[in-house]
This record gives C-alpha cells, sequence and structure tokens, in this order.
C-alpha cells in the first residue's frame, strides 16, 4: 500500500526545490480544498508547497494544464517552466503533447508517481485504474514511489464487447438515447489534453456541417467528430467520462477507436517519447 504521508512530503520537498532553486515558476498538483475534496493545486511560491498532497483521490490529469502554460506570462518573457505531477496514465498526455510540439520538453518537470489506482467520489477504484496495467509513468524527471505488483487484465475490453452485441439498430438506439442526455457544456472538451483548438469547431456559430445547437442530431455529430479528433491521440485517461455530469460513457466511444488504431497501426498513443501521431504518420507515407 502506498504511504501516502510520505509520499506527500517528498513531493513538497521536491516543489521546495525546484521553486527555491528557480528550476521551475510554477509547480502543479493537487490539494485537499477547504470542502475535503481533492482539487488541482498551482504553487508558485516556495513557502506555499505545503499545500501539495499526494492520496488516492489525486484523479485529475494535471497536463491538461500545460496548455495554459505555453504561451509567456508577460510580454517579452519566456513562457514558463512548469513541474507537474503525473501518474503513468497523465504522462502519456505529455509525449502526446511533445509529438504535436504542443510543449517543449525542457520547459516541464515531470515529477512521476508509481501509482497504486485512484478512487472516485464513491470510494470505488475508477474503471479506468481496474484494466491499467501501467503503473510506472513512461516519462519522468523523478519518479517517487514503488510501483505495485500487477498484472495487466487479460481481456481489456470487455465493455466494449456488450456495446458491440447488440444489433445495428439497438445500437444506434442506445448511443441517440446517450447523446440525447448531454446538455453541451463542454466538460468533457476542457478536462481533455488533446482538445485546445483555440476555437472549437463544434461551438462556432457558423459552422457549415454542425451548428451550436442542442437537437439529438447536432450532439451526435459532436460525439463522433471529436472522438474521431481524437482517434489515435487518446490516452484514455477516461477525464471525459469522469467529468460528465450527465454520465455518459464516453470511455466507450473513445476506446472503441483506440482498439481499431491498435488493431490496424500498432499504435498506442503517448507509450513512447518519439512516437509521431499516427494520422500524421499515415498522411506523410501517402
Ligand atoms: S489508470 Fe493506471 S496510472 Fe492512471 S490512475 Fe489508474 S492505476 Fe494509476
Ligand atoms: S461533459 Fe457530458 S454533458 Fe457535457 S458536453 Fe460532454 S458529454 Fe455532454
Ligand atoms: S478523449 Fe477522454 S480519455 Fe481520451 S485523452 Fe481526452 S479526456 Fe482522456
Amino acid at each position: 500500500m502506498s504511504d501516502y504521508e510520505a509520499l506527500t512530503q517528498q513531493i513538497r520537498e521536491q516543489a521546495r526545490q525546484l521553486l527555491s532553486e528557480g528550476r521551475v515558476d510554477c509547480v502543479i498538483g493537487y490539494e485537499v480544498g477547504p470542502r475535503g475534496v481533492t482539487r488541482p493545486a498551482f504553487i508558485y511560491d516556495a513557502a506555499d508547497v505545503d499545500r501539495l498532497v499526494w492520496n488516492a483521490s489525486c484523479v485529475h490529469n494535471l497536463v491538461t494544464y500545460l496548455h495554459d502554460k505555453k504561451k509567456p506570462q508577460r510580454r517579452g518573457e519566456e513562457p514558463p517552466r512548469v513541474a507537474v505531477v503525473v501518474k503513468p496514465c497523465d504522462s502519456r498526455t505529455i509525449n502526446v503533447l511533445l509529438a504535436e510540439r504542443q510543449i517543449a520538453r525542457e520547459r516541464i518537470f515531470a515529477i512521476g508517481m508509481a501509482c497504486e489506482g485512484t478512487v472516485g467520489a464513491d470510494g470505488e477504484p475508477l474503471a479506468r485504474c481496474t484494466r491499467c496495467g501501467d503503473r510506472v509513468p513512461v516519462v519522468y524527471d523523478v519518479l517517487l514511489g514503488e510501483p505495485p505488483n500487477v498484472s495487466p487484465p487479460q481481456d481489456d475490453y470487455p465493455d466494449l464487447a456488450r456495446i458491440e452485441a447488440m444489433p445495428p439498430a439497438e445500437r444506434l438506439a442506445f448511443w441517440l438515447g446517450e447523446f440525447d442526455r448531454c446538455i453541451r457544456c463542454y466538460a468533457c472538451r476542457q478536462v481533455c489534453p488533446g482538445c485546445y483548438c483555440t476555437t472549437c469547431m463544434f461551438e462556432r456559430d457558423d459552422g457549415l456541417w454542425v451548428d451550436i445547437g442542442i437537437e439529438v442530431s447536432g450532439k451526435h455529430i459532436f460525439h463522433l467528430g471529436r472522438a474521431l479528433h481524437l482517434a489515435g491521440r487518446c490516452v484514455e485517461c477516461d477525464e471525459c467520462e469522469r467529468v460528465c455530469p450527465m454520465g455518459l460513457p464516453l470511455s466507450l466511444l473513445n476506446r472503441r477507436l483506440v482498439r481499431e488504431v491498435d488493431a490496424t497501426f500498432h499504435y498506442h498513443a503517448g507509450r513512447e517519447e518519439t512516437l509521431a501521431p499516427i494520422l500524421f504518420e499515415f498522411g506523410g507515407s501517402k
């Protein structure tokens, strides 16, 4: 079992060193908020590092916040250097963003955490953790904790099998029913590290093929379009599904494409630092 208190102290010590030596301008980690809920924390001063914690509720993929740190904070300055606490699933996102030239490796310090798994608000393990075989980050500058001895599950896609067993008409009805519950709040898009367009094509009011309406047809296009934009880029962090206030099973869509990309190209987004985005490679080989 993780010694959360010891790991908390180790994270604080790392953060203290990095900030006091001027090696980073900000440490992105976790803190416990006033209502007792673990949430992202942004630490800019070594005097504040004791806010940082590590526990089983450190669920957020903090790499998403690197998008806010890509530009200089003031005119004429360099972009900030940032340390970020990453679990193994989050660390794959660093590789995706490096491959897509969204972040510069030399400006990022990854505090990698060997992971015992995380739990949701109900105290139960998140679905992503029950099927996870990666307990050490794929990229880090320092590794904290001891990886647990877990075996990857034999069948990684039992959830997809249930949907695929449905006749096509029933499957379509299932998805349209799910899309109908979507309130188009865009939380799934905002939390996704792979969704970083300045203006999302699904939120423009002058779209030719898709608009911002809340009819089922518009929501259908939004969800299929977003899933396809993430094809070969989704790292299966399940953050989109976790934050959805309506409980849409978005991981079923994403993982369907993950499985397809794996079967066709033997490609897993973010597993290696040098891996080029699959659609860039595919396009370049034509
Ligand atoms: S999916 Fe794996 S790496 Fe990510 S939080 Fe769960 S156990 Fe940890
Ligand atoms: S978070 Fe859920 S409700 Fe909001 S847009 Fe995404 S799928 Fe729809
Ligand atoms: S689509 Fe969902 S599971 Fe995939 S990277 Fe984005 S937030 Fe994570």
